[in-house]
Order: structure tokens, then sequence, then C-alpha cells
């Protein structure tokens, strides 16, 4: 089953959730809170390519699409 991942609108609680056949959202398992919303699984841990053993590469781009720390 294909695992998607969830942020929760109330507390900000981000959690994967198993989706089924179903196209409800599902509750948040911190707070309870129905309003969730899901997030792309391009943030999902997939670096491949680049070689080992690089370590002058920065860290992350600036202002990327992942992890964004933005107080709402
Ligand atoms: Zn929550």
């Amino acid at each position: 089953m294909p695992i998607y991942e969830y942020k929760c609108r109330e507390c900000g609680a981000e959690f994967e959730e198993l989706v089924s056949s179903r196209g409800e959202n599902p509750e948040c398992p911190r707070c309870g809170s129905p309003k969730t919303e899901k997030l792309m699984s391009a943030c999902k841990s997939g670096t491949g390519g680049a070689s080992k053993g690089d370590f002058g590469l920065p860290p992350m781009p600036p202002g990327g699409g992942c992890g964004s720390a933005g107080g709402g």
C-alpha cells in the first residue's frame, strides 16, 4: 500500500498514513483533528545520483520547497 505524508493544519504535525482506496484524509494522531492535508512525496528522502564522498556540496538550497520554516 502506498504511504502518503500528511500534515495537520491544526497543530502542524506531520505524519505518514497508509492510504487505502478511501479518499478521505486521516485524522491527526497528535491532536486528532481531521484538518489534514496530503503532502507531496517529493520531499521523501530519495537522494540518488551524486556519488558519496562529496562534502563540498551545500546541505540544502536556500528557499527550497521542503521543510519551509514559516510560522503560520
Ligand atoms: Zn494535529
